[in-house]
């Protein structure tokens, strides 16, 4: 391990910021000192320091899940699955070779990313180096030209009185994949770690690429090619490539609605109590919203609407289905949200110790109790 502080006294001031090339505290196999390191940052000073001893990232499988490979003329390398992945899986973890801040725009900017190179270790500096520029080396230092490319956030434990300041690590394999507008993975910055890994939103089949996403996905097709021109290049991904003005409409509306879905769709929590409401209000509600994901390709956002479901079986009473369900919330939430995992694997384990399981049962034999007897009709039908 190699320390976080460091002795460089350089820095550039940035209006009340003040950046400093700080070293990561991890090392590569070629080892770290104080000068070199598997990963420089190049950090505004308030940032807090890291603890000395980071953990290891997630163990990768073996072999690896996944492999480098050529993923067509128009999009260069890619990243693919060497086997089926279950939904829910780890399929690697990656950690960052540089961390440089976004949206700083100095005068110092090229002498202070220029600076960043020689405090990278050679194993992590040709990884870094090997990444895509999708900017020219005229207008951009090339540390700036491959992060712009291939970044991705990461979230640093800034001090409070710190102006919010964003940064990107740039990641030698996870920066690999290419973007598509559907998603069937999605990364996960863990700063404990030091690394982001990379989970399979849905089952991956053995072969196929996996993608992660550049831009909004939520913004309209248009807006999105806009966007993916400053990586130089027109996305081609199914739900780009569509065949007519009709498709592409149905695709932004569907997509507008998902983003919105939360302000135009009814809650779980009011209907949970409101007797008014039909009992498969917010199942219907959510079906839909999980038809919309599938048609557009965004697992992301897919758990809070299988949640909602489980949650509404639950609340319904009727055990078999909210297990189907709950399981689902389990198998995907596992490794990127083991708190959530663990909170359904013990309402499988006791469904009664979900606080309102059966409320809406129980509220509804009342009601029918209550209601005035039905008149029999007694007329003959002749
Ligand atoms: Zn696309």
């Amino acid at each position: 391990m190699g320390g976080c502080d460091d002795s460089t006294t350089t820095s550039w001031a940035y209006g009340t910021q003040a950046f400093r090339i700080q070293n990561a505290p991890i090392s590569d196999s070629g080892g770290s000192s104080a000068t070199v390191t598997a990963c420089a940052m190049l950090l505004d000073a308030p940032v807090i320091p890291f603890p000395r001893a980071l953990l290891p990232p997630p163990q990768k499988s073996t072999p690896p899940a996944f492999y480098i490979a050529n993923a067509g003329p128009s999009k260069g390398a890619g990243l693919f699955a060497a086997c089926d992945i279950p939904a829910g899986d780890a399929i690697l973890s990656d950690r960052p070779v540089a961390v440089v801040p976004s949206n700083v725009n100095a005068p110092w900017k090229r002498e202070a990313f220029d600076a960043l190179l020689p405090r990278i270790s050679r194993i992590s500096r040709d990884a870094l180096l090997a990444l895509a520029n999708c900017k020219p080396l005229s207008e951009y230092p090339v540390v700036e030209g491959i992060a712009l490319t291939n970044a991705i956030q990461v979230h640093l434990p800034v001090s409070s009185s710190a102006a919010p300041q964003e940064y990107g690590g740039v990641f030698p394999t996870v920066s690999r994949a290419n973007h598509s507008c559907g998603l069937n993975t999605a990364v996960k910055w863990d700063l404990s770690s030091f690394s982001v890994t990379l989970y399979a939103l849905r089952p991956v089949r053995a072969g196929e690429e996996i993608h992660i996403q550049y831009v909004d996905v939520f913004a309209p097709r248009a807006e999105r090619r806009a966007q993916l021109a400053r990586y130089g290049f027109e996305c081609i991904c199914p739900h780009c490539d569509l065949p007519d003005a009709d498709a592409v409409a149905r695709s932004d509306a569907a997509r507008a609605e998902l983003r919105d879905w939360r302000h135009l769709h009814p809650r779980f929590l009011p209907w949970s109590t409101d007797m008014c409401r039909a009992d498969d209000d917010i199942i219907v509600s959510n079906l839909r919203a999980l038809a919309l994901v599938k048609q557009e390709g965004l697992y992301g956002m897919q758990v809070p609407f299988i949640e909602e479901i489980a949650l509404s079986y639950a609340v319904l009473g009727d055990e078999l289905r909210f297990r189907e369900w709950a399981q689902q919330v389990v198998d995907l939430c596992a490794g990127q949200d083991p708190e959530r995992a663990s909170k359904f694997t013990g309402w499988m384990a006791e469904p009664q110790s979900y606080k309102e399981w059966g409320w809406r049962a129980k509220q509804r034999l009342l009601l029918d109790r209550q209601k005035p007897p039905v008149d029999v009709d007694i007329s003959i039908p002749w």
